[in-house]
């Protein structure tokens, strides 16, 4: 490490995975880190509250709530593929031998509180503190809390971004006369019984609620693109393309041809927004929720002091965290130098072309998928860190796979454990 660099002083926003990886991150590397977290406990999206907001579409709401979690919840990824690289979730680590593999929530908020203790993160947590400003000062960046004025070297911005719901326009929903909710206010199923609900979305929120209301409701239609029409899904569960209006009966309305169902309730699980609304003018802009400009999705080309850890979606979240919160501080005490501006600049124009030739939507850039392997290895390349390791590859493959052939039930697969982390209910 370069001596002259050691005693930064570094601001983290956010007390959440991305926020406790980067200031361990930065401690390690001799950092003076001080986190400043708007609640008042450790693993943000993972502190799960029965609260939920006055708004149920998050749209006007007078107090925001951060969790997106409902009560049942259990983790979409098996827990030996969610722990960091150094920090197994079973008993040696953060977390118990005998868990399930897909644990409940309350698990991970576990891992993540004994994180913050056994790499001593913890006392540099100012709680009930949200960051209400971040500005450039000269080569300082000046963070205003509810508390405290402060300056820093250094900003890495982890405030998590499935907080803020995304309502999709439905021409018409003045006309409805039921209920309408975002999956972000939604706890559990008990609300819904024996009604007529509509569940937009397909993706992970979707496909959950989807089935827990199924279980409850007189009829669930689950609406989305993958459905080209009307598709039975057996029971009471029809499936159904994207909604297009609301007609003046207050119907659901599906297009051409036309076709319409009544619901006595919507769930929108249509995503949700980035959002930084302390961040000064200027320096990202957030279109159709693209971030940008950024270098490697994580520092403006032009000011790599300022980080954004946890931006990039559809990925394993805590490792890929972990690596972008290291290639951020590594550069930052240069312990790597990255290419210079004008290069940086080029290679962000680059990537942004070939996604405008594919076509990609904007609100998808982020969206990594399978280019998580590349976009960790290309990281970890730049900052001397290892590749994702084979048996990652190999368990998260074999997750898709149990998810693919069977995505009811796949939490109950049995496939092989090959990483460090112990799952004792599989030996
Ligand atoms: P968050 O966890 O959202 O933490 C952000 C923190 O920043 C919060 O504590 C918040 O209070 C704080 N904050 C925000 N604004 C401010 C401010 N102005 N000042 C100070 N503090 C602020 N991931 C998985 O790995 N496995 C799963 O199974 C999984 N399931 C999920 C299910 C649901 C329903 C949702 C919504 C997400 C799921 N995720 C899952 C993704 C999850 O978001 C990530 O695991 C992870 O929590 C993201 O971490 P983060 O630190 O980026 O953000």
């Amino acid at each position: 490490m370069n001596q002259a660099l050691k005693g930064l002083k570094v601001a983290v926003i956010g007390a959440g995975p991305a926020g406790l990886v980067s200031a361990r991150e930065a401690l390690r590397h001799g950092c003076t880190v001080t986190v400043f977290e708007a609640g008042n406990a450790v693993g943000g999206v993972w502190v799960y509250s029965e609260a939920v907001e006055d708004d149920p579409l998050g749209q006007r709401s007078s107090q925001l709530v951060h969790s997106s979690l409902y009560d049942s919840l259990s983790t979409n990824l098996p827990r030996d593929l969610m722990a960091f690289s150094d920090y197994t979730f079973d008993t040696r680590g953060g977390g118990e031998d005998g868990w399930p593999r897909f644990p409940h929530h309350t698990c991970v908020r576990q891992y993540l509180d004994r994180f913050a203790d056994d790499f001593d993160v913890r006392r540099h947590i100012n709680f009930n503190t949200p960051v209400t400003s971040v500005n450039r000062q000269g080569d300082r960046w000046q963070v205003n809390s509810a508390k405290a004025v402060s300056t820093f070297d250094a900003v890495i911005i982890c405030n998590g971004h499935y907080s803020r719901p995304r309502v999709p326009d439905l021409p018409g929903l003045e006309h409805f006369k039921g209920e309408v909710v975002h999956a972000h206010n939604y706890r559990n199923a008990s609300h819904y019984a024996g009604k007529r609900v509509a569940v937009w979305g397909t993706s992970a929120s979707g496909f959950d609620l989807a089935n827990e209301v199924g279980g409850v409701a007189e009829s669930v239609y689950w609406c989305g693109n993958v459905f080209t029409g009307a598709t039975n899904l057996g029971e009471n569960k029809r499936g159904l393309p994207s909604p297009k209006k609301i007609d003046e009966s207050g119907r659901l309305c599906f297009g051409d041809p036309e076709y319409h169902v009544e619901v006595d309730m919507i769930l929108f699980c249509t995503g949700y927004h980035y959002d930084f609304p302390f961040l000064e003018a200027g320096i990202v802009d957030v279109e159709d929720n693209w971030v940008h400009p950024l270098y490697q999705d994580i520092v403006p080309p032009d000011d790599p002091s300022l980080g954004f850890i946890g931006l990039p979606f559809l990925i394993v979240p805590f490792p890929v965290f972990e690596m972008q919160a290291r290639w951020f501080v590594k550069q930052l005490v240069s312990e790597f130098s990255l290419p210079d501006v004008s290069e940086r600049k080029a290679q962000f124009q680059r990537k942004i072309d070939g996604l405008v030739e594919a076509s990609v939507l904007k609100r998808h850039y982020h969206r990594l998928g399978e280019a998580q392997v590349a976009y960790f290895n290309g990281l970890a390349e730049q900052s001397g860190c290892d590749p994702m390791p084979a048996w990652f590859l190999k368990t998260w493959a074999d997750s898709l796979k149990a998810r693919d052939k069977d995505p009811i039930n796949y939490k109950q697969a049995i496939f092989p454990v090959r990483g460090p982390t112990v799952c004792t209910i599989q030996d």
